[in-house]
């Protein structure tokens, strides 16, 4: 996973809200982009991208990428704000679990957590949340048995283990959407898959969806609040609705004739991209 991020002036009414989100679909593409409002009017914005080919660092070649998003919310924050310093790089080569719950012996009075524990692709934003997750039931576990106890480490690796269980299982088992992901892959990430890929079509068309994703993906509710039996319709439905608004653009896009030529400066990949956007 590489990121490429660039601060730029916020001015009011560039997009509307105050988080703009664009992520390419994994199986087609493999860059996504994100902006988030920060302090003094500013945003940041970032272009990531899976299994190499990261986003340039020269200004105008950046914006060029972004053009190439899904979305055009990106390039317009952009184009609008005076841009703050270089273009940042960031790479973050895989995700890593250490089953520390499954050592055996460990020594009292010395515990690991956090991203020691569990890292994941930072895509997800989840590391922190799981991070404080764990501080807290460390605390627990220090005012049950006190800090210095040979049950401490692992009752606490126990806990910790059911707090990763869930990051892990939407970040490392959502970057095996991508087929050249590598490595373990967890049971039943391939059905989890096909699920969430209908949930988060289903985002685009019901808010409710959209909501209550959020909530599984900042780790507010578990990944089976989204199986309750009203939101799973919720979700059919709108998948359907989504899908069937697919189909219309693709046909509406056939029969307008060719796509539209990328603009010149867009690199082979990111015009690959393009001509798959404008046919779907
Ligand atoms: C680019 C990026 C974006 C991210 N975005 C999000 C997000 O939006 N939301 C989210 O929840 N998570 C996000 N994360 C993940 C999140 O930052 C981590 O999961 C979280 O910070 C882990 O906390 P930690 O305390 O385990 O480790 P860290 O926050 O990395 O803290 C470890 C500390 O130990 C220090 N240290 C290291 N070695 C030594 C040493 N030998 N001696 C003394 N000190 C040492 C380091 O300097 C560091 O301060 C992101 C991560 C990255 C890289």
């Amino acid at each position: 996973m590489a990121y490429r991020t660039r601060v730029v002036e916020r001015h009011d009414g560039t997009i509307d809200g105050s988080v703009a989100v664009a992520i390419d679909d994994p199986r087609q593409g493999h860059r996504m982009g994100v902006a988030l409002p920060v302090e003094h009017d500013r945003w940041i914005v970032t272009l990531g991208s899976f299994h190499g080919d990261p986003a340039p660092t020269d200004p105008a070649s950046f914006e060029d990428a972004a053009r190439t998003l899904p979305a055009p919310e990106l390039a317009a924050v952009l184009a609008c704000g005076d841009a703050q310093g270089t273009v940042q790089r960031y790479r973050m080569p895989t995700s890593r679990r250490r089953h520390v719950e499954r050592a055996g012996r460990v020594a009292p009075g010395f515990v690991v957590l956090g991203d020691a524990v569990c890292s994941v692709n930072p895509v997800y934003g989840q590391g922190m949340t799981s991070a404080a997750l764990q501080a807290l039931a460390l605390g627990e576990c220090v005012g049950r048995f006190g800090p210095a106890s040979d049950r401490l480490p692992a009752t606490f690796y126990r806990r910790a283990a059911r707090v990763v269980d869930v990051p892990w299982r939407i970040a490392a088992g959502g970057d095996f959407a991508d087929p050249r992901t590598s490595g373990a892959k967890p049971v039943g990430t391939d059905l989890t898959n096909r699920f969430l890929e209908r949930v988060f079509r289903a985002c685009h068309s019901s808010p409710a969806v959209a909501r209550q994703t959020q909530r599984v993906q900042n780790l507010l509710d578990p990944p089976s609040s989204l199986l309750r039996p009203d939101r799973l319709l919720r979700i059919l439905l709108a998948d359907r609705r989504a899908r069937a608004a697919e189909r219309r653009s693709a046909v509406g896009a056939l029969s307008r004739g060719p796509a539209l030529a990328p603009p010149e400066s867009v690199d082979r990949h990111a015009a690959e991209l393009h001509r798959r956007m404008v046919l779907r």
